[in-house]
């Protein structure tokens, strides 16, 4: 659920309940809902989500004016290139995001790489601030006990996952994804492309484009990679996990 759906609501129960008292009258004073937001995360006309918690929330791992940038302006860059390119496409602004992904090759010519780009870029970051802003730590609950059995430890995945994003030749990514079962594998992509265009949802994974690291650690990218980990949100991500075997799991 949205903040602005859970705004929504608590204000609608609310009214509810002051209409059914003796203070109905005090029902004119309940603030109207605040206006829909002008875009949503999954769905067209797409929007960034605000982080959940502060810019300086992945210090000293990932420097606040890092977050500030990449969050406010490079992915606010991809949503609204994406936005751009289906204005004039009404079928293609009903797909669900993955669904849009998943299915590039029904996208027109003429759009289809800015697509490509744009989406995978919107959720792939989506996805990126959604499991940091945490403590780190080793994972625990169901994704503990995967990370060990598809793995081998922790400490495997971790030095595997590195590796894979050392060899990312320019920009990219590392991921490791989720199928319905629950096993977990560890794909590295080009450019902002997306697991969910052809190996499905992504419980976690790590940005290699320089912008994600280069103000702070300039070329020096497994030093971001290995103090990356420090920024993980299991709890989050454990959700993430759950969502992935019940079916749900989308950005
Ligand atoms: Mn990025």
């Amino acid at each position: 659920m949205t903040a602005a759906t859970r705004r929504t609501l608590l204000i609608g129960a609310g009214g509810l309940a002051l209409a059914g008292s003796r203070l109905a009258a005090q029902v004119q004073t309940v603030p109207v809902p605040p206006p829909a937001p002008a875009g949503s995360p999954t769905a067209y006309p797409y929007a960034v989500p605000p982080l959940s918690y502060a810019y300086d929330r992945n210090e000293p791992s990932i420097d606040t004016l890092t977050m500030q940038l990449h969050h406010d302006r490079h992915h606010a860059a991809y949503v609204s290139n994406l936005n751009a390119a289906l204005k004039d496409y009404g079928e293609l602004q009903k797909q669900p995001l993955p669904a849009l992904l998943a299915r590039l090759g029904d996208v027109p010519e003429a759009i289809r790489t800015t697509v490509r780009n744009n989406a995978g870029g919107h959720a792939n970051h989506t996805m990126y601030w959604q499991v940091m802003g945490g403590p780190g730590g080793d994972p625990a609950g169901g994704v503990g006990t995967a990370i060990t059995r598809d793995f081998g430890s922790f400490e495997k995945l971790k030095s595997d996952f590195n590796a894979a994003a050392t060899r990312v030749f320019g920009s990219g990514w590392a991921f490791v994804v989720v199928d319905r079962a629950g096993k977990l594998s560890l794909v590295a992509r080009p450019n902002q492309d997306s697991p969910l265009m052809d190996a499905g949802p992504v419980l976690f994974g790590n940005d290699v484009w320089e912008h994600a690291y280069y103000l702070k650690y300039q070329n020096r990218r497994p030093d971001y990679l290995a103090a990356w980990w420090a920024t993980l949100n299991w709890p989050r991500i454990e959700e993430r996990y759950e969502a992935a075997k019940a079916g749900f799991l989308t950005l």
